[in-house]
């Protein structure tokens, strides 16, 4: 192939009537290709667009190596169209073959024939050519740039925390382990202890980072390695972070509103801005709907899938439950003051999906410890994380959210492996 430049003047997007009889410079994929008397027809996709090329017979004698998905760059002229889909086209005076795209493909990177997740995921890379995909992660672009931008609002510092720990931060048994340079290390589950540690110094504090969950779980709302959005305020307690969450979601859900009209068209969904304030439930008030439906639970009892599925019939959109049983929350949550049966700790669910989990913090090593020994674990072991509550730790608190889950709310679909790039879970290891 002879050398050419790679240059483009202009992205699909630029391109406008007004700019009729300029020369440009076009790149991208060849989408459709029709051959119509000495004419041929080709559209041409970059990120920003689609548009369409006119090739006369001198400038392409055939088609045949310029397959539908193949890069090439195109040099032509602006000029009005006839066609309805497009503002105006191009004449080509040259068309360059920058890299042919060999057929079978093994996807419709179109889309018009619906292909099954797994063969998309599995050639993810083309399956980002498909506009509804791209559209997902765009919007996914969007939301964390809102994130960040709420977080930093709020005036909460970005941290990032180890992934590869120790000693097993949680105590669970869900972490991933590893061989590292000859010691048991694992994958973090989570930045839990890191992050309020961090609060001694720094206050406010966020990270979104991936996280680890060595669980066998097949649902549409797990997977092995996720996206957390983590946060961790000094001076806060958890009625104060529900109140930081509750912002951050309406803000989010509002800004992929205005800068996401078009990806959500694409995929056939609308961005419904939440109301708020949130419903606040408890525990001790969901146990009793539950039972009402003849759920026969018992103040103590974790709400299984089953009860969650109930209960978000009767709160179809964003809620909080509240309070928790104390015992079957994790060691650092603190009890409540006026009912140490009871813990600061919340959920914040859509429907039946929980999308974060939070909570008031303990900041007395010694309850701490008491806590630790309650829950069969060993005290000794969190030695490093304990001693950072001997140099002046602040009252505060926290939430975890996953950004998988809340995507699926944002884009209106019911699976976590659509929004993000190479999922992991207990059967996907690649690519
Ligand atoms: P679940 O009970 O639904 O498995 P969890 O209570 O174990 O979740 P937390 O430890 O509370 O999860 O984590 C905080 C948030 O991180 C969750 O509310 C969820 O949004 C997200 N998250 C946790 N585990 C996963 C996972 N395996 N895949 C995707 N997101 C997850
Ligand atoms: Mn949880």
């Amino acid at each position: 192939m002879i050398y050419v430049k790679f240059n483009r003047t202009h992205y699909i997007e630029d391109v406008k009537s007004s700019m009729n009889g300029q020369e440009v410079i076009l790149g991208g994929w060849v989408e459709d290709l029709r051959k119509m008397g000495k004419m041929t027809f080709l559209t041409l996709r970059d990120v920003t667009g689609i548009t369409q090329i006119i090739l006369t017979d001198d400038i392409i004698k055939s088609t045949e190596d310029i397959t539908r998905q193949s890069v090439v760059r195109i040099t032509g002229k602006i000029q009005d169209t006839r066609a309805r889909d497009f503002e105006c086209e191009i004449k080509a005076s040259e068309i360059n073959l920058l890299a042919k795209a060999i057929h079978p493909l093994p996807i419709d990177p179109i889309g018009r024939l619906e292909s099954h997740i797994d063969n998309r995921l599995n050639s993810r890379a083309l399956d980002m050519r498909n506009q509804k995909t791209a559209s997902i992660f765009k919007i996914r672009h969007h939301t964390l740039a809102a994130l960040r931008k709420s977080f930093i609002e709020k005036k909460f510092i970005e941290i990032t925390t180890p992934k590869i720990i120790g000693s097993a931060s949680e105590g669970g048994a869900n972490l991933f382990s590893l061989d590292y340079f000859g010691k048991q290390a694992y994958l973090a589950q989570s930045p839990q202890l890191y992050k309020e540690q961090m609060t001694i110094g720094l206050e406010r504090v966020f990270e979104i980072s991936s996280f680890y969950r060595a669980e066998k779980s097949h649902t549409g709302r797990h997977l092995s390695e996720f996206t957390s959005i983590d946060m961790e305020s000094a001076f806060m307690s958890y009625t104060d972070v529900m109140d930081v969450l509750e912002d951050l979601v309406v803000s989010t859900f509002k800004y992929v509103s205005e800068n996401c009209k078009k990806e959500q068209e694409t995929i056939g969904n609308k961005t419904i801005i939440p109301n708020n304030p949130f419903k606040r439930i408890t525990y001790s008030h969901a146990l009793e709907e539950l039972n009402k439906k003849d759920a026969k639970l018992e103040f103590g009892d974790d709400l299984l899938d089953s009860h969650l599925r109930i209960l978000g019939e009767i709160y179809p959109e964003f809620y909080f439950l509240t309070d928790w049983p104390l015992k079957i929350k994790p060691f650092y949550i603190s009890e409540k003051e006026d009912n140490a049966e009871l813990s600061e700790s919340f959920d914040l669910q859509f429907g039946y999906l929980e999308l974060s989990s939070g909570g008031t913090r303990l900041h007395n090593p010694e309850k701490i410890k008491m806590r630790l020994s309650e829950q069969n674990l060993d005290p000794a072991k969190f030695s490093e994380h304990l001693q950072a509550f001997d140099w002046g730790m602040p009252p505060h608190a926290g939430w975890g959210l996953g950004l998988e889950r809340l995507l699926t709310v944002i884009i209106g679909i019911d699976n976590v492996r659509e929004v993000i790039l190479y999922p992991r879970d207990p059967e996907r290891l690649k690519p």
